[in-house]
């Protein structure tokens, strides 16, 4: 199998994989027993939230674990409008956020928040300067990914900050960076976020793990109710071995920061230069800022059944998030490009062990299935 669908998820790491394994066979306690085998495991629990926050870049009281990215934007949403309650109704996202957010988002609509949905260029950036223009004395949130997950444009994320602190604003800002995370260079004080998200399985640690970093100071509601586990804000007894593996897995991305950039970067722009050397028809719909993600289309060939043919051929891509029933995702939609190119974009995506060997057999296929198309006109 060829796997180029690593902003969907990635392999485990052994370091990962190992530190689940010994966490669930032998370290099992639980963190809140009062024995020596549960306050071993509590011990560990901090050691691990340190090394996540050494990854994040910042303190490890400012981390809070959760379930997954979806969670942790979702409490952030619904934590910052209740902060915000006696200030305003309003919040500005951009129309391309994950449904992580916008699901969220458009709740707090139907319950008459009052939304400004930023939009992208055709190349999927948003101009800092739509948002100073859209801050109010009443905007309560503004929440923009640092990386989108079908084009891999970088948002303008510390303007943001910015511009929010220059017009008095008193809007909390929450960033999803799970695209971000460990593949652009960020640490949320640079940024001037409040809150902002990561997900462990887009960083080769398991599915079933993320976090929630809450700037020291700001003090927010727990989305569930519970026992006073982490300190009282995610009730459930702490999932101890996805969080160590989560933080084997940053150790390991840390030893090996530039050299795994690097490398996906590379592959990333040989695929994208064989691509237009190989198919001169194709489309390259977003190069990507960030060093793993680049959307590409084969104009008139729709991509679930480009997805299709490439996975009869042993190679995973992705259609982008939602590319359904003949229409585009609201990614590549919000960008207005052309429906045609839009219907006929694939999303590719890289990690550390992806090979230029890889993304030959892709360019191949995709080569193999456009003339064989044409032939058969
Ligand atoms: N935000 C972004 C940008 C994502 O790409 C994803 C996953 O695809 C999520 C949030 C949701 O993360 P999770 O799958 O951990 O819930």
């Amino acid at each position: 199998m060829i796997y180029l669908d690593n902003a969907a998820t990635t392999r485990v790491c052994p370091e990962a994989a190992q530190a689940a394994l010994a966490a669930m066979t032998e370290d099992f306690g639980n963190p809140s027993s009062r024995y020596a085998h549960g306050a071993a495991a509590a011990a560990r629990l901090q050691a691990h939230r340190a090394a996540v926050a050494e990854a994040v870049g910042c303190l490890p009281e400012e981390l809070v674990f959760t379930s997954c990215g979806t969670e942790g934007d979702n409490w952030a949403v619904r934590a910052a409008v209740e902060h915000g309650k006696r200030k305003g109704r309003h919040i500005i996202t951009t129309a391309i956020e994950h449904a992580a957010v916008l699901e969220p988002v458009r709740a707090l609509a139907n319950q008459g928040y009052e939304v400004t949905w930023l939009r992208p260029d055709r190349q999927g950036h948003i101009d800092p300067k739509d948002l100073a223009a859209a801050l109010r004395p009443d905007t309560v949130l503004v929440s923009m990914m640092l990386v989108n997950n079908e084009l891999g444009t970088i948002l303008p994320v510390k303007e943001a900050a910015e511009a929010i602190r220059a017009s008095g604003s008193p809007a909390l800002l929450h960033t999803d960076a799970v695209q971000a995370f460990l593949k652009v260079p960020f640490t949320p004080r640079d940024l001037g976020v409040d809150l902002l998200t990561i997900s462990g399985h887009k960083v080769r640690a398991p599915k079933g793990i993320g976090a929630l970093y809450i700037r020291k100071g700001l003090k927010l509601g727990p989305l569930l109710l519970g026992g006073g586990q982490e300190n009282g804000l995610r009730p459930g007894t702490e999932p101890t071995a996805q969080i160590a593996a989560l933080a084997a897995a940053c150790r390991a991305w840390l030893d090996h920061r530039e050299e795994y950039t690097g490398r996906i970067s590379n592959v990333k722009n040989y695929f994208l230069e064989s691509f237009a050397a190989a198919l001169p028809q194709g489309v390259v719909v977003s190069p990507g800022d960030a060093p793993h993600i680049c959307a590409v289309s084969l104009p008139g060939y729709p991509s679930e059944m480009l997805v299709r043919e490439l996975s009869d051929r042993g190679i995973c891509v992705s259609s982008g998030s939602a590319c359904h029933r003949g229409r585009p995702s609201h990614v590549f939609a919000a960008t207005g490009r052309p429906k045609g190119e839009l219907l006929g974009t694939l999303r590719v995506s890289f990690s550390p062990e992806s090979t230029p060997e890889e993304a030959d057999a892709l360019v191949s296929a995709l080569a193999e299935i456009a003339s064989a198309r044409v032939s058969a006109r």
